[in-house]
This record gives C-alpha cells, structure tokens and sequence, in this order.
C-alpha cells in the first residue's frame, strides 16, 4: 500500500489474464530501486469497456500478477545434457527443436493452453498442420466446437440484457470462475432479466435468481433437457426475446462438458434463440483465451497421457507434468520435448529443449473472451532476459522445420489469422484499437470515476461471428447420454470444482493473495462427515485412483450427501468425478 504516487506512474493499457471475462486494465508501472532499477508493475487498475466490464475488475485480477516478475522466470533458452538442463544460446535450441520435431514429425504433437494469444496459437495450430501434426487444447473442458457455432457473437452485450430476456448459468460458480460476469448478471437480474441458476449447490449467483434448479452431479444435460419442455422455468426461456446460456464445468470433466454444451446449444436452438444480436451460448472456460484456441482448430483430448507417449511433444505455456504426476511420466515416455513457457516449470523440467517465452505484459497481443470479443494488449514492462514472444519462437522452430509463419510483427500474424480463420473475418489491429466515446465519462475530471478507473483510449475490441450469425448451415453435436452420479450408500464422490484463488502458476506467486489461496480442502455436508467421523477444520487424507493428498475438511449445507467438492489447481488430480476414499489424519489444528 502507498508504494507509489500516482505521478509517478507510467500506464500501459492491457487485458486481465487470469479469467475468460477478459476485463480492460491499465498497467501502472515505475521504475524501482528496490527492484534494482528495473521498471515494475506498481498497481492494476480497471479500463473503461461498457461491454465487458463497465469500470470495474475484481481483486484476482488486481493483485494476482506477480508471476510475471517471478523468479523462476526464464531468461535464456536452455538445453538438456546429461539429464540437467544447462544454458544455450538461442541459435543452438532453436537447431536441436527444429532437428527433432522435424525428425519425428510424423509423431508430432503441439500442446498449448488458453494462457497464450491468438497470435501465438494461430502460428502453432499452423505448425502442427503444416508437419501433420496434432494440435492439442491442454483442457478438462469441451464444447468450444459448439460456442464457435451458436456462440454469443458480433454485436452481443450482456449490459443490454433486462426485463424480457433470460439467462441461463450451468454447471457454473461464477462468483468464484468469472467475477465480473457474476456482477454483470446481478445487474441484469435488477433490470428484469429472468435469471435461471442451475447447479448441484448453492452458489452466490442464488439470491439473485427468479428461478433455481438442484440437480445431481452427472445430470446436467438431462436437465436442459428437460427445459425443453412445458413448465413456469422452461416457459420463461423459451418466450424470452433473448436469451443466453452461461456453461461451465462444475464436477464435470471433458465427456461431461461436452455433453453440456451440446444439450445447451441444443435448448437454445429448440427455442430460436441462436444467431440474434444478444443470445447465444458462453463457456465458461478455466483460461483467459480457452475460446480463441478454440476458434483456431485446437481441441482437448480425452486421454492426454496416451496422447503424448512415444511422441515428439512441443509444450507451449501449459505445465502438465506439475499438474498431473501421470503425465509428467507420459512426457517422460516421449520421445523429444520442447517446452516454451515463460518459468520454469515442473514440465520445462523434463524437456530436452527449453525456450523462454515473454510474458504477456512485456510484448503486444490479442486474447478472446468467452463473450467471444478480441482484444488487444499491450507491453506494460522491458522484456526479461532474452525471452521472446510465443508467436516468434514458433516461428523461429518452423523455420528450422522448412515452414514459413510469420515471426516478426503480431499485428501481421492476425491478419493472416483472420485471413484464414472465418469468424475473424474483416478484424484487424486498427479496428479492434477503435475507442468511440463511452458513457459514463471517466477517468477524467469527473469527482465520481476520476482516479478509479482509466478512460479507453486504446479499443474496446471486436466480436467474433458465429456460424448461426453469418447464416451457415451448420451440425450440432449429439448429446450423449451421461451417467447420473449419484453415490451409493457409504461411497463418497468427489467431483472437481473451480475456485477463484488457487495454487495455478499464474496465482500462487502473488504474495499479497497467499491468505486467500489458502490450503487444499475437501468440502463435504455435514451429514456426510458426520457419517466419516471427520470434523470441520480437521486434517484427512484422501485418496483415490493409485493418488493420496493430505486435505483440510469444509462443510456446506447445500451440497448432496455422498459428495466431496475438490479444488481444481491444487495439485490434487480429481479431473473427473472419481470414487474417493476419507480416513482421518489424526492431525487435527
Ligand atoms: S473478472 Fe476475470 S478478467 Fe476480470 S479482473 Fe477478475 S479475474 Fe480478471
């Protein structure tokens, strides 16, 4: 607190990274003798957008920043010998990846995750297809093949959304995964909006809500299903002018959200609600840019471990071999790794090949947001050590490979992207940096907002067209039949749930949210520890699948007997409900 006057502070206008709602902020930085002189990140602070988040972010994404001035950022590339990983040059990295996947480029697999721009996955997914490859989305969450089709698209605004219309929130804890969309769709419900919250548990969404729905875990697409008949809750969505569905993947893994997302598109479709100006489908995703990979031909796989044995695997900004011990001995089974990523993480750990990534604060870019809006970023701090962005670094191995991607200017890499990729059409770094006035007026002289929230000088950003919009005949997916979940009697059901401070890569280096992040837990009814002998706050081991974890007990009313909530991103590897087992630490504090 009080690190800096306001004065003194340079601003860089940017896009928060941490969730898919893609909230426009301002970087603050100065440079710091405590940080020998370097230029630092001093606060965040939220930019103008009436169509994503109005003046407001939330404290994630104010204070969770830090990974990007961690210490375990890498600042040149390195390279395995003798099983250590040892510094290089970027000339003799870049041969030995290029070498090696072109050797194996027969077996080739590019894993990416949603933390990295459009720019950067539209030159790997070019990659992969170029050397025949596979690209490959690092998620547990599926249905991006259905919000490229009935998606929310050009011309979408939740703040226009009041009496007459509907939202639908699935399968989604959207205080916790999406703040500022859980604020926004409070606002909505103030204006009229009929709000339908559907979800295993109470969330915080609730009381905000005209009508609410339990259903039981591994029934969520028999639910809207069923909201495709008569009844006050499916009348509600069908009448509506425009309606939207909001899905998400609380307790679900990838066949689970797939599922959902089709029955969801499914509903929408069954009551017109697809190809208009403010209806469509939203996912919830776990990353800032999960859509846009979608948009750009990435997919997830079912089983990744298999997917990466006996393989030559480039990793780009995903850490799978810290997350899950099952694919750290997958990658160990492949044969050339390549991971670029901006620390060293577990994954980086195991590669042959190591290149260092920049940061999306120190280099220019684009992300899209689940409500499917491009937006730009921009470099807020100097480059880290010799670190260079994701799309170069591509670039850079294809070239070594025999391919030609561009690798100089991102602005030109998205021209090619929206040469190519059909919702992108007509979308350039110019049009998405246009700043037409924005009421209320802020950031000015104003005494309400001034000093709160920056002006947008820098672009609100474009939609992307869906199929349904541009008048495409387009398949949906078929729904398939899920199995109901509910536990037998003395079985415990442990289903993965997202919270909004976790021990992810991008959150567990913020000191000032060490607090909040708190310590793995398992949450359970009262009943149900009861029934295990196991007390609030006590310490107890869980296990399940060959995995064991030490975890502190919560308890909540609202959820079923029989059913244990896990946090996803805190090393413990529930991906998909999964039978567990409880036994008490003996370590109660
Ligand atoms: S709602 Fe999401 S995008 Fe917005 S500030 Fe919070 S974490 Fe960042």
């Amino acid at each position: 607190r009080f690190g800096a006057r306001p004065w003194e502070l340079d601003a860089a206008d940017s896009i928060c990274s941490q969730c898919p709602v893609g909230c426009n902020i301002t970087f603050n930085t100065r440079r710091e003798a405590r940080s020998d002189g370097r230029i630092v990140i001093k606060r965040v602070m939220p930019r103008q957008n009436e169509q994503v988040n109005e003046i407001w972010m939330c404290d994630k994404g104010r204070f969770a920043y830090h990974y990007v001035e961690s210490e375990e950022r890498l600042d040149k590339p390195l390279i395995s010998k003798d099983g250590k990983l040892g510094k290089t040059s970027w000339k003799s990295a870049l041969d030995l990846a290029s070498e090696k996947l072109a050797e194996h480029k027969k077996n080739f697999v590019v894993l990416a995750s949603g933390r990295l721009s459009n720019e950067d996955l539209f030159n790997l997914k070019s990659l992969a297809d170029m050397a025949g490859g596979k690209a490959v989305l690092y998620s547990d969450m599926g249905g991006g093949d259905v919000t490229t089709r009935v998606g929310v698209s050009a011309g979408f605004d939740l703040g226009k959304l009041g009496a007459g219309d509907a939202v639908l929130v699935v399968a989604s804890d959207l205080y916790e995964e999406a703040p500022i969309w859980w604020l926004r769709l409070k606002a909505a419900s103030e204006r009229g909006a009929v709000l339908i919250v559907a979800n295993p548990r109470e969330t915080k969404l609730d009381k905000h809500a005209q009508f609410v729905i339990r259903y039981a875990y591994g029934d969520e697409a028999a639910t809207l299903e069923d909201l495709k008949g008569k009844g006050k809750i499916a009348d509600a969505f069908a009448k509506a002018e425009n309606a939207v569905v909001f899905f998400g993947s609380e307790g679900l893994g990838l066949d689970g959200s797939e599922s959902l997302a089709a029955a969801a598109a499914d509903l929408l479709k069954a009551a017109g609600h697809v190809g208009k100006a403010n209806s469509g489908l939203i996912g919830v995703w776990p990353r800032v840019n999960d859509q846009g990979a979608w948009e750009l031909g990435f997919e997830p796989v079912g089983d990744l471990a298999e997917e990466l044995k006996g393989k030559a695997v480039y990793i780009a900004g995903a850490d799978p071999a810290g997350d899950d011990p099952a694919l750290a001995k997958a990658l160990k089974g492949a044969k050339f790794v390549v991971v670029q990523d901006i620390s060293l993480t577990a994954t980086a750990g195991l590669a042959d090949v190591v290149l260092p990534a920049q940061a999306y604060v120190e280099r220019e870019g684009t992300y899209t947001s689940g409500e499917r809006r491009v937006q730009r970023f921009h470099p807020a701090v100097p480059v880290t050590g010799e670190s260079r962005p994701d799309f170069v670094v591509t670039s850079q191995v294809a070239r070594g490979m025999g391919y030609i991607l561009e690798g100089a200017s991102a602005s030109i890499a998205f021209d090619y992207l929206a040469l190519d990729v059909k919702s992108f059409e007509g979308l350039n770094y110019a049009k998405l940096a246009e700043a037409p006035d924005q009421w209320p007026i802020v950031g000015r002289s104003d005494i309400t907002f001034g000093g709160t929230c920056y002006d947008n000088k820098s672009g609100l950003g474009a939609q992307l067209t869906s199929a349904a919009a541009r008048g495409e005949t387009f398949k949906l997916p078929a729904v398939k039949k899920t199995k109901s979940l509910r536990p037998k009697e003395g079985e415990l059901l442990a289903v993965p749930v997202t919270k909004l401070y976790d021990q992810g890569n991008t959150v567990l280096p913020a000191a000032l949210l060490a607090q909040r992040i708190g310590e793995p837990t398992v949450t359970l009814n009262p009943a149900t520890a009861k029934a295990l002998d196991a007390q609030a706050g006590e310490l107890v081991e869980l296990s399940w699948s060959g995995s064991r974890a030490e975890v502190r007990v919560r308890t909540d009313e609202s959820i079923a007997t029989g059913v244990a909530l896990v946090p996803r991103s805190f090393g413990l590897t529930v991906r998909v409900p999964v039978v567990v087992t409880l036994k008490s630490a003996g370590k109660v504090k």
